[in-house]
């Protein structure tokens, strides 16, 4: 049997690989995506879809932070257009909302927390502010009274994970970029090695392989890249709150048609995302209901899990393995930040031209065992 080829396979179709393939498609590469579908998790599903550098950029794990930062920074500064010209391009409302967030405090040592973080992401150059109490109530009137201060990110904001990924299918779909339905069993190493098989036995070449498998799948992770449990559940909501609230416990982003998203625990390491705790669920609403009261006695709407891709330093790893793949893995809490930033780069690199920004940071060769390649 003859086996099918392509120039460029991009292993795993979430947001990484599917805004990748769309940027090699923008170079005029030929390629083709194969995704496990319901077979492997998908955190692109279970995302909240905040565009946040300024909440979440892995300081607390001692890696590559800063440059963390600014890969979410610039990926921010290119959310709006790309969201305006999937939008144009295929029709698909991806609900990019340009309201700002709010991290919030009850307490002297929360304050701290967020005057320290501030301090912090001003120092890198973010725009963000520390304001009272009452200035978070005047953005948001349904917050409590017992808002004591908030770091207002105005600049920060959100999209709908999943209709950005209804959006990246019909855009690839018309530029004629097939998406394989298929498990990716066995990759073969080195350069030479063309041919890779899936689940169902089918066998392909190509001449390039991109690993964009997510926190599971079996190609890479050999303790690099793992899975990090969240939990979150949505709940219905019309016009309470407007912009992104991170209350201590839970975050709240509104969403199109009376949608608002309650977000997530975090625990390292069950390959599990089908269980979701009643009691996980119970503590995010105690929390947003904390912080927004009249959102107390909202009817649930759907409760979900997900794994987040983590690394053992918080930073993606982006780049080449030693036989010659090439790794678009481990974007953590911020796939969905990072992705347009990511996939241009990664995109350069994978045709031979210089990315936009520095990737040597998030080279896998960091981690010394060199485990993955
Ligand atoms: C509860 C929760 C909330 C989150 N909130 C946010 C947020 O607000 N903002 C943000 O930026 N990020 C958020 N994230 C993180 C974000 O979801 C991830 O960083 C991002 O989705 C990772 O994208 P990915 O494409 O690398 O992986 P995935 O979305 O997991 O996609 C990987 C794909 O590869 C496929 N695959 C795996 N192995 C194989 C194989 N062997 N063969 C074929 N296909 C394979 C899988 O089926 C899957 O479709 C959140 C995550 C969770 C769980």
């Amino acid at each position: 049997m003859t086996a099918k080829g392509f120039d460029i396979a991009i292993i795993g179709g979430g947001v990484i690989g599917l805004t990748l393939a769309r940027a090699l498609c923008d170079r005029g590469a030929k390629l083709a995506v194969f995704d496990a579908g319901a077979d492997v998790p998908q955190a692109t599903r279970a995302a909240a879809g905040m565009l946040a550098p300024s909440f979440e950029y892995g300081e607390e794990f001692g890696g590559p932070a800063e440059a963390v930062y600014h890969l979410g920074a610039r990926s921010l500064a290119m959310w709006a257009d790309y969201a305006a010209a999937l939008e144009q391009e295929t029709g698909v409302f991806v609900d990019y909302r340009s309201d700002g967030a709010l991290g919030l405090s009850y307490r002297d040592e929360q304050t701290a927390a967020l005057a320290e973080q501030a301090a912090q992401v001003k120092r890198l150059g973010g725009d963000v502010e520390m304001i009272s109490g009452d200035e978070a109530r005047e953005l948001e009137p349904a917050l409590s009274a017992d808002i004591a201060a908030a770091l207002h990110a105005p600049k920060d904001t959100q999209v709908d994970p999943r209709r950005v990924m209804a959006a990246l299918k019909v855009s690839l779909n018309r530029r004629g970029v097939e998406i394989i339905q298929g498990r990716v069993l066995s990759l073969g190493d080195g350069e030479t090695i063309r041919q890779f098989v899936t689940a169902e036995g089918d066998i392909y070449e190509a001449n390039r392989k991109v690993l964009a498998t997510g926190a599971v799948g079996g190609l890479t992770s050999r303790g690099l890249v793992y899975p990090v449990k969240g939990e979150a559940t949505a709940i219905a909501s019309e016009s309470v709150i407007t912009r992104v609230l991170r209350a201590p416990g839970a975050y709240l982003c509104p969403k199109a048609e009376g949608r608002l998203v309650i977000g997530a625990t975090e625990e390292i390491g069950p390959f599990d995302h089908h269980s979701v705790s009643p009691a996980a669920v119970a503590g995010l609403r105690a929390n947003a209901a904390r912080a927004v009261p009249a959102l107390g006695m909202a009817a649930e709407l759907e409760r979900w899990a997900g794994l987040r891709p983590g690394t053992p330093d918080g930073a993606p790893i982006m780049g080449q393995d030693k036989n010659g793949r090439y790794l678009a893995l481990g974007h953590y809490r911020n796939g969905v930040l990072h992705a347009p930033a990511a996939a241009e780069a990664m995109a350069a690199l994978i045709l031979g031209e210089t990315p936009a920004f520095d990737l040597a940071p998030f080279s896998i060769s960091r981690f010394s065992s060199g485990r993955d390649g």
